[in-house]
């Protein structure tokens, strides 16, 4: 069976048609866009098809996308970028408790500039309730920023109704919908948008690229200075590998996003109740029907998650805790505890995200596998330093047999 993936929430494989597409770009296709003769025009060509098939994804025009070096720039153009843009109307911002770092960092340094931030919070399931985002808008409020999903317990939030808050209120909104383009059905007019953030390598394109929509009309100040490349919001030669992979994932997202969402969710349904039903104390964190159809996420009563993941990947299968980027940290994910999770359950969190490519074989060796390892770890007393000596100790001799 070889490695079982199910961490897609922190990054996807590219698909084998990305990497194709990608490769004249990397070799004998290296003209620069901007260059007037024929090879910077078939650069400039591929560049603008991908801005199409982008567009098109999420039922933008061409002229709305900008490229940037992925969800986090993104995310950072949107909010400092209007932000600056609109300093004279007011300095007021407000976001989410349960956003990702990109978000919460840039409001962070926002506020190091002199702004003011409202943090709005959210129910034991991790949604936001548009009229707690109602009451925190003032007349010098620019911008507000909600996630269209959490990429740790798979919240899919109210979009649409903040949306419409925000607009009535004329307040500019934003939302990092990395974890939902290209996975579930996103259409900026529907969700009623002034900006959303997109990466490349969350729906099976490459790392280091993204797309920022920027509805016309929105002011948003460039943060990155230099050329006038992408309308002057972002300097610099085009990344047109990058963008071209981009392209081609988002081509094959819309052809196939139906079909790719209920196979994942059977087979998430599927995960989530082998493991609540053969493991004590174990609880499904999130929504119960407001979340995306790949996420199954837990807290294990007594034991960490860190050792959980260490113990999986032991036995083969790729799992996180809290999200790729906090779980360096040890600390419990601020996303649990704005959900009013203790600090003690939050430590015992892991999160399994399923792709187009897992099979039932996978789910059913992960049902089997798990709850000895938690077993076992509840049963190692406090202070164990765990490493991963899962297969030594037996735990999944069920590995060493294949
Ligand atoms: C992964 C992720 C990002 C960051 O995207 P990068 O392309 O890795 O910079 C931002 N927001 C959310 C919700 C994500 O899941």
């Amino acid at each position: 069976m070889g490695t079982i993936y199910l961490d897609h929430a922190a990054t996807t494989p590219p698909l084998k048609k990305v990497s194709e597409a990608i490769k004249p770009y990397l070799s004998y296709e290296y003209g620069n866009p901007s260059s007037i003769y024929q090879m910077g025009r078939k650069a400039r060509a591929a560049v603008e098809q991908a801005r199409k098939d982008v567009a098109k994804l999420i039922g933008a025009n061409p002229g709305e996308i900008v490229f940037t070096s992925g969800g986090t720039e993104s995310d950072n153009l949107a909010l400092i970028g209007t932000a600056l843009s609109l300093r004279e109307k007011g300095r007021h911002v407000i976001t989410t408790a349960i956003e990702h770092h990109a978000v919460l960092e840039s409001c962070r340094f926002l506020k190091r500039l002199g702004f003011e931030i409202s943090l709005v919070g959210v129910d034991s399931s991790g949604i936001v309730d548009p009229d707690d985002i109602r009451k925190e808008i003032r007349k010098d409020t620019v911008i507000v920023s909600v996630m269209h999903a959490n990429n740790e317990v798979g919240t899919i939030q109210p979009v649409a109704e903040i949306a419409k808050i925000c607009r009535e209120s004329e307040v500019c909104f934003h939302t990092d919908a990395v974890q939902t383009v290209g996975n579930i059905n996103v259409d900026v007019r529907e969700l009623g948008v002034d900006l959303l953030s997109i990466s490349a390598h969350k729906f099976y394109g490459p790392k280091g690229i993204g797309a920022l929509f920027i509805r016309e009309g929105c002011s948003v100040e460039r943060l990155i200075h230099g050329g006038e490349q992408e309308r002057g919001l972002r300097a610099g030669t085009e990344n047109v590998p990058g963008i071209v992979g981009l392209g081609v994932a988002a081509e094959a997202a819309a052809g196939e996003l139906e079909e790719r969402a209920e196979k994942i969710a059977a087979l998430r349904d599927a995960l989530v109740e082998g493991i609540l039903s053969s493991i004590t104390g174990s609880h499904l964190t999130g929504h119960e029907t407001m979340r995306l159809p790949n996420n199954a996420h837990f807290c294990f009563e007594g034991v960490e998650g860190e050792a959980v993941c260490l113990h999986l990947d032991a036995c083969g299968v790729c799992a996180s805790t809290g999200s790729a980027c906090s779980s360096e940290a040890l600390e419990p994910s601020h996303v649990l505890l704005a959900m009013g999770f203790g600090r003690e359950l939050a430590q015992g969190s892991v999160r399994f995200t399923l792709g187009r490519r897992n099979t039932e074989e996978e789910i059913n060796y992960l049902i089997e596998i798990l709850p000895p390892i938690i077993e076992r770890l509840r049963a190692m007393s406090p202070g164990i330093s765990y490493g991963s000596r899962a297969c030594a100790n037996g735990v999944c001799s069920k590995e060493i047999d294949r």
